[in-house]
């Protein structure tokens, strides 16, 4: 009998898939067949100065070379912009966004002159500049068509999330608690949409797993912070809050996490180099007979 659980795997086609991919495919897929559940497949290609249709090709192929199946349609974020569009819509009818006009470069000046520079989770915290710009500067600027980034005021976002603390439950972490001091301090004004790309991965992710009855999030403990910043998405738009599973990221030989910038061999190299699905199952740690294998 079918259960209610749904897992996803959500890959961002910037690169080919290396043995990290597989891992945590690898268990999206495991924890939704142990559970009797579903399994998703999400591209996440909203980032298209980076994403490429010949590398969700790629996914599709080192995905079903691995022995993985799942359901169809495959949600690929890149066509439902609109979508993020009416999100990105009803938080500024409630006042929580406001367009940013400040560069990277000018950021980073105003850290450097404050002197301190406040470390978040995604690095420095955005010193909140464009935040204190009277309506008439923010409608001059923008009608004279300077680029922008809509942030979120965390502030006033956590003043209309509800009641405080929010918490989420990690399988291995355990209960975790959110305040909005941790959102404010380990975020701040997060970035929501930018000219180039217009929804950020955290309200795409947050909105999707919703949308697409997700009920276990697992994915790399490198997004163990992010989801701090998706339960305030949950707590704002009223949408039910998953569970979640990281796991640890898999490491090369030098104590280093796999990364595709880093030139960890891709799937289709080791596919190409002989290496069976059961031999790289066997790498990542995970029983090849669990698919097939
Ligand atoms: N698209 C993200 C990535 O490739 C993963 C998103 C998630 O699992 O929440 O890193």
């Amino acid at each position: 009998m079918q259960s209610d659980t749904v897992t996803r795997c959500a890959p961002s086609p910037t690169g080919y898939l290396h043995a990290g991919h597989a891992y945590a495919a690898g268990i999206a897929w495991l924890r939704a067949r142990q559970a009797h559940g579903r399994f998703l497949l999400r591209i996440e290609d909203i980032d298209t100065t980076r994403c490429r249709p010949e590398l969700t090709d790629a996914i599709f192929e080192d995905l079903a070379w691995l022995g993985l199946s799942w359901e169809q349609p495959v949600r690929r974020q890149s066509q439902h912009f609109a979508e993020y569009a009416a999100a990105l819509d009803s938080l500024r009818q409630r006042d929580l966004l406001y367009p940013c006009f400040c560069t990277r470069k000018q950021i980073q000046a105003e850290i450097n002159a404050a002197g301190q520079a406040p470390h978040g989770f995604e690095g420095a915290v955005y010193p909140g500049t464009c935040r204190h710009l009277s309506g008439a500067e923010r409608e001059a600027r923008m009608a004279g068509g300077e680029a922008y980034a809509l942030r979120l005021d965390m502030a006033a976002a956590c003043q209309q999330a509800g009641r405080w603390p929010l918490h989420w439950h990690d399988e291995t972490a355990g209960a975790q608690s959110v305040t909005p001091d941790l959102l404010i301090q380990g975020f701040g004004d997060v970035v929501l949409a930018r000219k180039e790309i217009p929804a950020s991965y955290h309200l795409c992710v947050s909105h999707d797993d919703v949308l697409q009855g997700i009920t276990l999030v697992t994915r790399g403990s490198d997004l163990f912070a992010a989801t701090h910043l998706h339960r305030l998405l949950q707590a704002l738009f009223g949408w039910p809050v998953p569970d979640y599973a990281h796991h640890p990221l898999l490491l090369d030989d030098s104590g280093e996490r796999l990364a595709k910038r880093k030139n960890a061999p891709t799937l289709r190299d080791q596919r190409a180099a002989g290496v069976t699905p059961a031999a790289l199952w066997q790498q990542v740690g995970l029983d090849p007979a669990s698919f097939g294998g």
